[in-house]
């Protein structure tokens, strides 16, 4: 039985519980930050594919706007590259192959004419939905139970606008347009920057990546907190009495005077707290799921669609893969990252492997030709299998929850302090919006010691 006593304890060693837990020891405590993983980084997840090249399986690109994130990455000295956005994209729509050089694909003008007013009428309606409160929006309410699938069905006039915007949907938030209200839509549009940066690459939230990968951030921070990092740690207790708190893991007890708990909120319904929470909070954490996502990337000898001219991006209404980037270490072999969210991500969860890998390769070679059918390697990683994290890219709240219950996403219970992605106003679900939520976190704590 181990047995610890410091002034705060964290839960989870994901970015935003290690940006707390630094913050917190340079203001003088005494930390402990307790993983349920063997490995830092949570939803970040570097590979070495050859040597001194990673690709990222999870979170990988950054953008303007994302300068928490970003000023963390520099004082942590992890090098920047900027994403391939030069040459030919592919659209493959009704059978057909196109490649394109704009940032619009070549889609039919009447689908395309659909969503640009359908982007101008979300943008508008973003508007009233302020970051720090959404559910206090006038229509709130109305907007929260709305799915998001009503809402483009009554809004665009043709099928092919709203397939496109479909799409967007499941690639934005991982789960499909019935599934998430018009609210927390323009919440986490509103939250990136507006409509057209989330899927943006140069001038939008897909412009750069870590040279290196991501997980290196949260490997320097682990390194330098160093002992205060307890792995294997899997937090199933929290017990608050007169001033202090404890964290029960199956075989150990910490104690502090507060502790800051950095797992997304679906993955709090594992962790027993006694006292109980309070009811809006056991109603939010009961209310959110877990977006259901896929990454894979195919490894080739050499990125041989570049000398072809292209630049690994493709956009396609044939799954199960409807997307790819090129994701290409700055030296080393080529790599093409796509993304299977939603239902495609299901549907992936439950095929057998020799299946999985035959459908993804298929629509690489529908991209790139025949070479791309032929990666050396083939790397999935499928996040709703991972049982601390149970999905990703985040959490959204089901239809309603939002307006009823989301003030109880930031809200301290008492010694107990919210951190993670999703508790983050601005980059809400990114990156940027965990280290955000770090800090603030850390800031609480400290105020409320
Ligand atoms: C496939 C994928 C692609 C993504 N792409 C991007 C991108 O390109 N750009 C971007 O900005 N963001 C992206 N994201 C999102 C980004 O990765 C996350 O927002 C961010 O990493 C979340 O950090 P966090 O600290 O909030 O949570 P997490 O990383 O989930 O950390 C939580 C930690 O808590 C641990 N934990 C859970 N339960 C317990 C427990 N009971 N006790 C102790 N520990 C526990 C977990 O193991 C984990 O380490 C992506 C995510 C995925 C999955």
């Amino acid at each position: 039985m181990r047995t610890g006593e410091v002034d705060i304890l964290v839960v989870g060693a994901g970015l935003s519980g290690l940006v707390a837990a630094r913050e917190l020891v340079r203001a003088g405590k005494e930390v402990a930050v307790l993983e349920a993983r063997e490995r830092v980084g949570g939803r970040l997840l570097s590979v070495e594919v050859a040597p001194g090249a990673f690709v990222d399986l999870g979170g990988e690109w950054l953008g303007p706007g994302q300068e928490r994130l970003a000023a963390l990455a520099a004082g942590l000295g992890a090098r920047q590259a900027t994403t391939l956005d030069n040459g030919l994209h592919v659209l493959y729509w009704d059978g057909r192959r196109r490649s394109y050089k704009t940032s619009v694909p070549p889609l039919p003008l009447g689908v395309l004419a659909d969503l640009a007013q359908a982007g101008a009428h979300l943008s508008l309606l973003t508007h009233p939905v302020g970051l720090e409160e959404p559910w206090q929006a006038r229509r709130a309410g109305k907007w929260d139970a709305t799915s998001v699938e009503r809402w483009l069905r009554r809004n665009l006039a043709t099928q092919g606008g709203r397939s496109v915007l479909r799409l967007g949907v499941r690639e934005l938030l991982a789960a499909e347009p019935e599934e998430v209200s018009l609210l927390w839509l323009l919440f986490v549009l509103r939250s990136a920057g507006g409509v057209r940066t989330p899927l943006t690459v140069t001038g939008g939230a897909q412009e750069r990546r870590f040279v290196g990968g991501a997980q290196q951030l949260a490997a320097r921070m682990a390194g330098a907190l160093g002992e205060r990092v307890v792995l294997g740690a899997p937090v199933v207790h929290i017990r608050q009495d007169a001033g202090s708190v404890t964290a029960s893991t199956k075989n150990s007890h910490y104690k502090a005077r507060a502790v800051v708990v950095a797992v997304p909120p679906p993955l709090c319904r594992s962790i027993g707290f006694d006292p109980s929470l309070p009811h809006e909070r056991a109603e939010l954490v009961r209310r959110m799921a877990m977006g259901a996502v896929i990454k894979v990337a195919a490894i080739y000898d050499e990125p041989f669609w570049r000398s072809e001219g292209f630049s690994g991006q493709a956009f396609s209404d044939d799954g199960p893969l409807h997307m790819s980037m090129d994701a290409s270490p700055e030296h080393g072999p080529g790599v093409l990252v796509g993304l299977l969210g939603g239902s495609a991500g299901r549907w992936f969860s439950r095929a057998d492997p020799v299946a999985r890998r035959e459908a993804v390769t298929a629509c690489l070679a529908r991209f790139f030709g025949p070479r791309a059918a032929k990666p050396v390697q083939l790397l999935e990683q499928d996040w709703s299998a991972e049982p601390y994290s149970l999905g990703g890219y985040d959490a959204h709240p089901e239809l309603g929850a939002l307006a009823a219950y989301g003030r109880a996403l930031r809200a301290p219970y008492r010694c107990v302090h919210w951190a993670g992605a999703e508790a983050a106003p601005h980059w809400c679900g990114y990156m940027d919006g965990a280290v955000a939520s770090g800090e603030r976190a850390a800031a609480e704590v400290l105020d409320c010691l």
